[in-house]
């Protein structure tokens, strides 16, 4: 049973934006994106924001825009959009990955970029690719704009940095050259359909052997998607010695925190923590030399 709400379907963002500028909190006013989250929770819960701000209608909202030097893509951008687009496999090879294992064919027709970071779940599947990938958030007012780093967005479980009247309009993040890849793994019961129980997304710079940028992003492991800060710092600077490699994945695995829930204990995660993220940037790494 769904609460009474409102659904407004404004067509500019300025609209858009002035309809979320009074919203204190999520149960004034939301955006909606797909609604495969919101509206599946509403349902569930039986309550809601008053009023849904569809997304949807907004020109210029979704779509990927593969610059020089950045890559930009709309708030709206679906993750069949993101399969779609011939030149994503080189300008994001991770998050193409985790679009390809993510729900089923109809959820990724309509599931949006911005819902997948907004809903703010530890497991949501793009998060640890374009936080491996550098990727900045852009927020936005009626007022103003600013730029959050996702590294820094999330501040805790399905806590951010968002305010209540801010819409994200774009996530972008640098353009990777041929000195660097990335690569994602879902660790799930099946390949789509299914509940991430560890998430693992690594992105590796390498110059004359030396790793000249290490990322290692980690998903449904703790409150919230992070950066496993320690492992890559052994490995940033550093030639990447097998003996380095596995003792920057056994450092992954002590940052993480995981619980116990019906997919996985906590010490399995941790386990397989460490054995993905070895796995990763070997593959990485052997890709770059
Ligand atoms: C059957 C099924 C399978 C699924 N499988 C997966 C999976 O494999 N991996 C995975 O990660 N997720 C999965 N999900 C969860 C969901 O599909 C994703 O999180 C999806 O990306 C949410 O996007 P959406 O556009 O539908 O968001 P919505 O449901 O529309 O919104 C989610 C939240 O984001 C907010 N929001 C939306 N857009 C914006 C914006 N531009 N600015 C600010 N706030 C915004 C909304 O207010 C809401 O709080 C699944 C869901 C279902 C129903």
């Amino acid at each position: 049973m769904y609460a009474d709400f409102d659904l407004l379907v404004p067509e500019k963002l300025d609209q858009a934006l002035a309809m979320i500028a009074g919203a204190r909190s999520a149960r004034d006013a939301a955006p909606l994106g797909g609604g495969t989250n919101l509206v599946v929770e509403m349902r569930a819960k039986g309550e809601g924001p008053a009023t849904l701000v569809s997304i949807g209608r907004l020109a210029g909202l979704r779509g990927i825009t593969i610059g020089d030097h950045r890559v930009t893509i709309g708030a709206a951008t679906t993750v069949s959009d993101i399969l779609r687009h011939p030149g994503m496999a080189d300008a994001a090879p991770a998050l193409v990955e985790s679009a390809r294992v993510f729900a089923g064919q109809m959820v990724r027709n309509t599931a949006t970029v911005a819902g997948n970071i907004c809903c703010g779940s530890p497991a949501a599947d793009l998060v640890p690719p374009l936080m491996a990938l550098g990727a900045t958030v852009t927020l936005q007012t009626g007022k103003s704009s600013r730029d959050v780093a996702l590294d820094a967005y999330f501040t805790g479980y399905k806590a951010s940095v968002r305010q209540p009247d801010e819409l994200i309009t774009a996530i972008s993040w640098p353009r990777p050259d041929a000195a660097s890849t990335s690569r994602f793994y879902k660790l799930a019961r099946r390949k789509g359909d299914a509940i991430t129980v560890v998430g693992v997304s690594v992105l590796v710079a390498m110059k004359s052997g030396v790793c000249t940028e290490v990322r290692v992003a980690l998903g449904a492991v703790g409150p919230c998607v992070f950066r496993a800060r320690t492992a890559e710092a052994l490995l940033r600077g550093q030639a990447p010695t097998a003996e380095r490699v596995a003792r920057a994945a056994a450092l992954a695995a002590a940052e993480a925190t995981p619980i116990d829930d019906i997919r996985a204990t906590g010490a399995y995660r941790k386990e397989q923590v460490e054995v993905l993220v070895g796995r990763l940037l070997n593959q990485t790494i052997e890709s770059l030399s």
